[in-house]
């Protein structure tokens, strides 16, 4: 756990620049949250970084200047992180869309560093194969090219499998630390779990699935923690911007068990296991066409917004949702209401409130979610 929490909180990326310096030529290529294929970096033989702003570490000073006050943390975070030459180890920067805000840090990032590799991902919004998945294809070519020419290391079809076998897996042991935390919350507490996935960001993916194993192997050894009296909850808002770690150990110390989040989807977009037969960059389009998560930044084709939230509180037997978002998010904002509609269809309690990723203060925060918890206690022993 003090590796995962040291990982995490290392807004210096010492493992990223300790990871290229143990390789001549070694190549490190950042991203913004949700989804990118880092499976083509990997087959580049080059590290992807997950780059998730500057947290509750960083002093922002420069990084207002680029952007207006009504606007959230991250962008401006990650453009001090920047300026301040924490990000000079990384050889490249994808922008996923994710919204306004990061299309035009993508073309500020290309202003400021115009020697650097930027690449703005358009990921499609249209789910039919012939259209998206015709789009997606072409972008995952360019995307292909672009590595290879960055790394110098050609990126054949035999290394994407070996590569998307290699997230597989990683993939696969992230679904099973979710299944044991909502099956037994008190053994794997949110608060521990939220440190192993970030580390993901900056570690290879077979080193995070060796620590994600050695965590799932190791915490129920833990004889001291017990069930206790708390309320099962779903937690949806925060795919981009990530919450302080105070922020989540205050939802638990309110009396929440948080059995399902939306925190660094990037690392577990892909939702099922990726062919590893076949033509793979055809198997990525799948992939991304056929079992995307949901989010805020991605369209709902069958126009049922909250389906997935229901469905994450029926699979996880919930009792209610917190909407989490990041203050000035116009992506989670404008997706609540249609959220907070279907959960009132379905009689989910919720509660809502914003933060920020450096938010200091929780003491509004756990009074709000401490009140939730126990109404949800009170009203199930009614
Ligand atoms: S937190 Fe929301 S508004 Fe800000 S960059 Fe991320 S998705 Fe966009």
């Amino acid at each position: 756990m003090q590796r995962a929490q040291n990982l995490s909180e290392d807004i210096d990326f010492a493992a990223v620049t300790e990871w290229k310096a143990r390789g001549v030529g070694r190549k490190a290529i950042g991203h913004m949250p949700t989804y990118v294929p880092r499976e083509l970096i990997h087959a580049a033989g080059m590290l992807a970084v997950g780059i998730t702003g500057g947290g509750d570490k960083l002093e922002i000073i420069r990084g207002d200047a680029y952007f207006q006050s009504y606007i959230c943390r991250i962008p401006r975070s990650t453009i001090e992180l920047a300026l301040s030459h924490r990000l000079d180890m990384l050889d490249g920067m994808l922008f996923p869309s994710i919204c306004d805000v990061i299309r035009n840090l993508s073309g500020m990032w290309s202003m400021i560093f115009p020697d650097r590799y930027v690449h703005y991902v358009d990921v499609p919004q249209n789910f039919d194969t012939e259209v998206g998945g015709r789009f997606w294809r072409r972008e995952l070519e360019t995307l292909r090219h672009d590595f290879a020419q960055l790394s110098g290391v050609a990126i054949d079809d035999e290394a994407l499998r070996a590569s998307i076998a290699v997230y597989n897996e990683n993939r696969h042991v992230i679904r099973d630390l979710y299944r044991a935390r909502s099956e037994r919350p008190w053994i794997f507490p949110m608060s521990e779990v939220y440190y192993l996935l970030r580390a993901g960001n900056v570690l290879p993916p077979e080193e995070h699935t060796s620590l994600l194993r050695e965590y799932l192997a190791l915490a129920p050894l833990e004889t001291s923690r017990r069930d206790q009296d708390r309320s099962r909850v779903v937690l949806a808002g925060m795919f981009c911007e990530q919450p302080p770690h105070g922020l989540v150990m205050t939802l638990e110390r309110a009396g929440c068990y948080v059995v399902n989040d939306d925190f660094l989807l990037g690392l577990r977009w892909l939702q099922d296991d990726v062919a590893t037969t076949g033509d793979p960059l055809d198997a990525l389009v799948d992939a991304y066409l056929n079992h995307s998560a949901m989010s805020a930044s991605r369209y709902a084709p069958d126009g049922d917004r909250g389906r997935w939230l229901i469905d994450s509180v029926e699979r996880n037997r919930a009792e209610g949702v917190i909407f989490a978002a990041a203050s000035f998010c116009d992506p989670a904002l404008l997706d609540q209401p249609m959220l907070v509609a279907a959960l009132d269809r379905s009689g989910i309690p919720h509660t809502e409130f914003k933060f920020a990723e450096d938010t200091g203060q929780f003491a509004v925060i756990r009074e709000q979610a401490g009140t939730f918890s126990d109404s949800i206690r009170l009203w199930s022993e009614a």
